[in-house]
């Protein structure tokens, strides 16, 4: 029983009960004031009575009608996971507000959360019931430890790299590609700034970006990652997303162009102080910021210490009062002393300033423009949701059509329920998210992945990555404008009819134009229209240069939400080297989506000279005798040469790497035969060397003849002569 119009003998005893108790928790009597109080007792006061926000209060949470925060001091500290029927929105408000709520089931009803056995009372005060959760509780109970054989990774873990772990990684990521990738220090955490506890940590950033890149205006990605520190799976998600674009890069065609015309800015980990903690087993959700009304240690959470980070940020802070994040310093939604009060939060919300542009008008109604650039994505755990803001209501954000289309084209790839938090969860306040939208106007959103916090590796392997992968490179692919371009089709499927071509030769191009490709989980479906058209353009994409070509429906009509995709595309005039086709197709809206894109190597003419010196080479037994082959490129096109020796019957060397040869550019070969000490004179040894290239249809071949002449006149000492087989470059 949980409505909040209770009957007036209930209110009264309810008043009762909290005068009393709060009496006895050494309170004082706040309830037997004001008559106006009496509407609600022992309820967190939501809204003032203006309708504006309450005035959010750091003092002294003594009375336990006012928060449920306090420790018992009958019972130990130990955990369960319960659930707790509630009956609407009235009643679910305080259970969010206050308790560490996992879960938010409509359908049932009920609301899973960890609570504390000092928390028991303030549930009774209010008139809740609720049942142990027995499999979660002993799941939350098991204890982590590292086997003998984990190497790496959070205790009982494997697959979660560490902090320190996950800055290493970056650190080595950007030293291997410094014109893709940098590692930046944005700020500090909580302890670096505050002396005399721990040393803290940095907030990094990973940039990825093609540096040298000519775009016009990239398109603009922020992804940040375990601000709740517990949410183990996040963090993770974001350092292989950015493993897969640094390795992607000149190998994978849509890897390349992303880079090349996007910026990547990726915050692994959010809240490393917190994150510390998490990594010793505690269910850490805050940073570690001790308020001087709440210093309990760790091991007392949820009473614990700490500012939630994702109720903390300066945009519309403590704006909904009791139900959206708590004014009690012990609470796990703790939102901080002021708006933008923890140095994480300052650090995240000064560097997205230097990423994106305001596009959005001062006031909360104002939408932001359709061309407005910039995805904002936050990865926490758990539910299977992608979440769109706004976060602090159940109102619509002036983007709201837009901020759905696009979660949906995130939901076909993670397969998640799609929704506003406070239709699917419960709202908050002063989320990271909502800074963004309503700073900023960019496209902004919750990923809650997986199942649990302590998410096993063997379902974040086989359930996690692979889907949010997905989800992550499309939210790339949409950045730059991603409200225009979640309305059109994926182009899928791309593919050329040869990998290599000459110059001029023509090349058929295929891909498949789906406009379906939407998925919320039951919170609505988004329209398909049909296909109406399809471009390609070479080596830019569309919205970079004027010239493109059209593709025709392979079954010869426009007319379906599918269908395949064909053109011929002359090559007449091209440069030598590797291109780039990109391919976009259009709604019968007129709605264009993201482009896919393809590589394509053309040739142009090709040469390749072969001097052999000496082609024979007079030889004493037992020593060595060197030949040299000198190539030069005499063609338009770069090659990548590799020789292999074909025949041979002394030691020769083999296995080098491949050439790089540019036109005009000659470089030598040195090829050493060891002549045995028991050759005899006139024994003649034939070597062949095959030297071609990586683009096929180039060969020459060397043979080379030593020929015995002298047997030594005293007997070789020493060690024998090393065997080479060195490109040397022709400067
Ligand atoms: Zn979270």
């Amino acid at each position: 029983m949980a409505d909040i119009r209770w009957p007036v003998s209930r209110r009264v005893l309810v008043l009762f009960l909290c005068v009393v108790v709060g009496t006895l928790w050494g309170g004082l009597s706040l309830y037997a004031a004001p008559a106006a109080q009496e509407a609600i007792p022992c309820r967190p006061d939501l809204t003032s009575p203006t309708g504006l926000p309450a005035s959010p209060s750091t003092t002294a949470f003594t009375d336990p009608c006012q928060s449920p925060n306090r420790p018992s001091a009958q019972a130990p500290n130990t955990p369960t996971v319960i659930r707790i029927p509630f009956a609407d929105e009235d009643a679910l408000l305080p259970l969010t507000g206050n308790l560490d709520v996992w879960e938010v089931n409509r359908g049932s009803g009920e609301v899973v959360a960890l609570i504390y056995p000092g928390q028991e009372r303030w549930l009774e005060l209010l008139g809740y019931s609720w049942t142990l959760d027995e499999e979660k509780t002993s799941a939350f109970s098991r204890p982590t430890a590292r086997d003998a054989a984990q190497t790496g990774g959070i205790p009982g873990y494997a697959c979660y790299r560490t902090v320190g772990e996950t800055y290493a990684d970056m650190v080595q990521l950007a030293a291997d590609k410094p014109a893709l990738a940098q590692w930046i220090d944005i700020g500090d955490s909580y302890d670096k700034v505050t002396p005399g506890g721990p040393a803290g940590s940095d907030i990094h950033a990973l940039v990825l970006t093609n540096q040298n890149s000519s775009a016009v205006e990239k398109g603009k990605f922020v992804l940040i990652a375990a601000i709740h520190a517990r949410e183990y799976a996040t963090a993770e998600i974001a350092a292989r997303f950015a493993e897969k674009l640094a390795a992607g890069y000149g190998v994978d065609p849509d890897i390349t162009w992303l880079l090349d015309y996007n910026e990547i800015h990726i915050i692994p980990q959010a809240n490393p102080d917190g994150r510390g903690m998490a990594e010793l087993g505690y269910s850490w959700r805050k940073n570690t910021d001790r308020p001087a009304a709440c210093n309990s240690a760790p091991n007392n959470a949820p009473y614990s210490y700490g500012v939630d980070l994702n109720r903390n940020s300066s945009f519309l802070w403590g704006t909904c009062g009791g139900g959206c994040s708590s004014a009690d310093p012990c609470s796990v939604l703790y939102r901080g002393a002021s708006a933008g009060s923890e140095p994480e939060v300052q650090a995240i919300e000064s560097y997205m300033r230097t990423v994106f542009a305001d596009q959005r008008g001062p006031n909360i109604g104002d939408a932001a423009p359709v061309d407005t650039n910039g995805v904002f994505i936050s990865l926490h755990s758990y539910g299977n949701l992608v979440i769109y803001s706004w976060d602090f209501t159940g109102s619509d954000a002036p983007n709201m059509a837009e901020l759905r289309r696009l979660g949906r084209k995130f939901g076909y790839h993670n397969r998640y329920s799609v929704c506003n938090t406070s239709n699917c969860l419960y709202a908050v306040d002063g989320s990271t998210t909502d800074f963004a939208y309503g700073e900023f106007g960019v496209a902004t959103y919750t990923f809650e992945v997986g199942t649990t916090f302590f998410q096993s590796c063997s379902y974040f392997e086989n359930s996690i990555v692979q889907q949010n992968l997905d989800a992550l490179l499309y939210a790339a692919k949409a950045a730059r404008r991603p409200y225009q371009v979640a309305a059109g089709p994926d182009t899928l499927s791309l593919a050329l009819s040869a990998a290599h071509i000459d110059i001029g030769q023509p090349i058929t191009l295929t891909a498949t134009a789906d406009d379906t490709r939407y998925y919320a989980n039951g919170y609505g479906v988004e329209p398909s229209q049909a296909i109406a058209g399809a471009r390609y353009s070479i080596d830019k994409p569309s919205w970079e240069i004027t010239a493109t070509h059209s593709l025709s429906a392979t079954d010869g009509a426009f007319n379906a939400t599918s269908e395949g995709l064909r053109a011929l595309v002359d090559t007449t005039g091209w440069t030598p080297g590797r291109h780039t086709l990109f391919v976009e197709s259009q709604d019968s809206a007129g709605n264009w989506g993201v482009p896919s894109a393809g590589f394509i190597a053309v040739y142009g003419q090709r040469g390749l000279q072969l001097e052999q010196s000496p082609a024979s080479a007079d030889a004493t037994s037992g020593q060595t005798v060197t030949h040299t082959l000198t190539l030069t490129n005499t063609g338009q096109q770069m090659e990548q040469l590799v020789a292999v020796i074909r025949s041979e019957t002394w030691a020769v060397e083999a296995g080098q790497p491949a050439l790089t040869l540019q036109p005009n550019i000659s470089a030598t070969l040195q090829i050493t035969v060891s002549v045995p000490l028991s050759a005899s004179i006139g024994m003649t040894n034939v070597t062949v060397v095959d030297i071609t290239s990586t683009y096929p249809g180039l060969l020459r071949t060397a043979t080379l003849q030593t020929v015995v002449t002298k047997e030594p006149t005293s007997e070789p000492g020493g060690t024998p002569p090393n065997i080479y087989f060195p490109w040397i470059y022709n400067e």
